[in-house]
């Protein structure tokens, strides 16, 4: 542009010197018109920049729309994500003013009221207040565990700064009730785990120190003490197999193997390696077989529960008929094992299935079983996608029918 400019002025003085010496123009007329030349081209510069101004105004008018539309979208997005976020939030300056919380964070304050809030209102669940308290004077990264609504919560603060000052800080909660309470259940299972364990081994154990003592004659005794000892011993040969047989069950690693078959065979499969339990208590076991079509499920894993279902009839009938059924119920395939034994309560029905709950301790303990048959035959028919139901009355009998979609 300078150049250009330099070029022109050079020409213009040029021309002007041509116009005095060779046209003997008067000096001043040659003046008037370089003055006029050189307006012009400095008009037409101006409108030139005027106009590549204009475009570059333009342009970035456009950027700058861009960025701002985009620092907009970006702050929508965020605040859309901060207020659906599933554990509360709050964010608060350094006088613990608060800023802005999340729409999980209202389940902490005890009115719905609009109102500007600090860390000093009454407004929070104690806990909470007590905790946003010591963030905003602590001036630090804290964890604790609170309860709120008995629910428990991690809440940790994390503090920020600006230009090395204390500028705020913002808290999180997070709901940790079903990690505590799965906590509670494992632990739980494993005490549990090791009493069931511990009960059989204790019993061999008392009875081994008594046949070995010195002295000790009594045939009968050691006869009885013998069957008693291998009658334990095959307890914790079930318990064992079954906690294995659970744990498979739930690492999630287990794929069931489902293949086309005919259920009516696993059932007499069943029957017949139960059927000298069953005679040996008078017991009668009959089939119905309504339904013959094959059904997609796991043949091995099918047979585990079926067995389990049968067993426990015997187990809990003193008298009566065992009926196993297979059925027509709509699009579903039904597998029905009805007894006429003891039964069972409403309230009991709900805790079966919980690892070694037993409605009758020591009566179930006696009759050998591990307290998870139930626990396996629900995880089983879980990862079929299969139901369970459950029709008892106490001293009339109970009915377990599976319940599985074509
Ligand atoms: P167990 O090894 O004790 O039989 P299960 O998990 O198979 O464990 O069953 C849990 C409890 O459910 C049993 O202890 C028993 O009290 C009750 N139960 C299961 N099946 C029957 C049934 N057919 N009739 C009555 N009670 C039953």
């Amino acid at each position: 542009m300078i150049k250009e400019r330099y070029q022109r002025v050079l020409l213009l003085c040029f021309f002007g010197l041509v116009g005095v010496y060779m046209f003997n123009l008067p000096s001043f007329l040659v003046i008037i018109l370089l003055g006029i030349t050189a307006g012009y081209f400095s008009y037409q510069e101006a409108k030139e920049r005027e106009s590549i101004e204009k475009v570059e105004n333009a342009r970035l008018h456009t950027q700058i729309q861009n960025v701002t539309f985009q620092a907009d979208i970006r702050q929508e997005q965020l605040a859309a994500l901060i207020s659906n976020l599933p554990m509360p939030l709050i964010l608060l300056d350094r006088n613990g003013e608060v800023l802005l919380f999340n729409d999980s964070f209202a389940e902490f304050r005890q009115s719905k009221e609009q109102r500007r809030l600090t860390y000093v209102h009454n407004d929070f669940e104690r806990p909470v207040y007590r905790f946003i308290f010591d963030a905003t004077l602590f001036e630090r990264e804290i964890r604790k565990t609170i309860v709120v609504h008995e629910k428990e919560y991690e809440a940790y603060s994390e503090p920020l700064f600006k230009n090395n000052q204390f500028s705020g800080c913002v808290i999180v909660f997070q709901d940790i009730t079903k990690i505590k309470r799965q906590e509670a259940l494992q632990k739980q299972f494993i005490a549990d785990a090791s009493h069931e364990l511990k009960t059989p081994i204790s019993a061999i154990k008392g009875m081994v120190e008594i046949l070995n003592r010195e002295g000790f004659n009594d045939e009968e005794i050691r006869k009885d003490f013998l069957e008693q000892i291998e009658y334990e011993n095959s307890r914790l040969e079930r318990i064992v197999y079954d906690l294995l047989q659970l744990s498979r069950l739930s690492s999630e690693q287990l794929v069931m193997k489902r293949e086309s078959c005919d259920v009516t065979q696993i059932i007499d499969a069943s029957i017949a390696s139960l059927s000298y339990k069953a005679n040996k208590k008078g017991l009668q076991i009959q089939t119905n077989y309504e339904n013959k079509e094959p059904i997609f499920v796991d043949p091995g894993q099918m047979q585990i529960v079926i067995n389990n279902l049968i067993s426990n009839a015997i187990t809990y009938s003193d008298h009566g008929v065992i009926t196993v059924s297979t059925l027509y119920r709509g699009d579903s395939y039904v597998i029905e094992v009805k007894d006429e034994g003891r039964g069972i309560s409403k309230e009991d029905q709900e805790r079966i299935f919980e690892r070694f709950y037993r409605t009758d301790k020591a009566r179930s303990r006696v009759s050998g079983g591990s307290g998870l048959g139930l626990s396996i035959v629900k995880s089983v028919l879980d990862a079929h996608n299969a139901q369970l139901v459950i029709e008892s009355e106490v001293d009339k009998g109970s009915s377990f029918q599976i319940w599985i979609k074509n």
